[in-house]
């Protein structure tokens, strides 16, 4: 995959570290919009990942504000090109039972889930089509496929971000551009971590694979839809949830 740049939002995050990782073996040249303001956090995450021979760029951005998006879009075309590969995976949880939701909560998460899906893919999508190839890689949730107790605004955003995917999908399907969405279920991150244990006990309870999943498992879904050879899968949602929906 030399010359092909891809581009993660989310990228120093638990799963999108992995994507990067993956990425990066796979021969692409890795760029990752980082939302963290403290620099030196993304400059170590940086260098550990150096030091295993993996190479990722970085550009800050808010994915949740288009002008923001927009900056990131011009800096990342000025330094590194046009970019082939999008993974939109930044994200963020606000959990409250709708009854009980404060505004801001819902907000927050659509701004950061769902908005942010528009603000990224919009600077990226027009060139795409001009140059005759392009990857656009949603992560969503298995709770947008579900919906999920306590997260009304997430299992939203999520379930409206593969809307989006599927009318990506039939936009770009004659320009070469294939969107696809992954619905991850309960992975091992910083996320899941916030979960209280004895819920997150109770839903691995009902994993038929017994376990929790682990970020690699998500990257590898992500670059084997990120190759060429997988244009004809299109505004797919590819759950990779350890078989959780046939314990519903
Ligand atoms: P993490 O919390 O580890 O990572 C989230 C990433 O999103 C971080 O890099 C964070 O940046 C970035 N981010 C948050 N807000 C913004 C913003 N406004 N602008 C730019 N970047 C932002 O989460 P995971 O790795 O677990 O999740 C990655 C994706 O996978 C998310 O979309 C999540 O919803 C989805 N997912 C996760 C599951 C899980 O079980 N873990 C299950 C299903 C879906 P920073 O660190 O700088 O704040």
């Amino acid at each position: 995959m030399a010359n092909r740049v891809a581009l993660v939002t989310g990228g120093n995050g638990g799963i999108g570290t992995e994507i990067c990782r993956q990425l990066a073996a796979a021969g692409y040249r890795v760029v990752t919009t980082c939302f963290d303001a403290e620099k030196e956090n993304v400059a170590e995450w940086q260098k550990e990942l150096a030091a295993e021979g993996v190479q990722v760029d970085w550009v800050e951005c808010d994915v949740a504000d288009f002008d923001s998006c927009a900056e990131m879009a011009a800096e990342v075309a000025d330094k590194f090109g046009p970019v082939d590969v999008l993974v939109n995976a930044a994200g963020i949880t606000r959990d409250a039972f709708a009854h009980k939701m404060p505004q801001e909560n819902w907000d927050a998460v659509i701004r950061t889930n769902l908005d942010s899906v528009f603000n990224v893919t919009r600077q990226f999508v027009e060139t795409m089509r001009e140059r005759g190839f392009g990857r656009i890689i949603n992560i969503a949730s298995v709770n947008g496929q579900t919906g999920q107790f306590g997260q009304a605004n997430y299992s939203a955003a999520k379930a409206g971000m593969h809307g989006f995917t599927m009318a990506l999908a039939k936009e770009g399907a004659r320009k070469g551009i294939t969107a696809n969405t992954v619905s991850p279920g309960y992975i091992e991150t910083a996320m899941t971590a916030a979960i209280p244990e004895e819920v997150r006990n109770s839903i691995v309870a009902q994993v038929p694979a017994g376990r929790m999943g682990r970020p690699p498992e998500i990257a590898r879904t992500v670059v084997f839809l990120a190759a060429d050879e997988a244009e004809y899968i299109n505004g797919a949602n590819i759950p990779v949830n350890g078989g959780l929906f046939t314990s519903f």
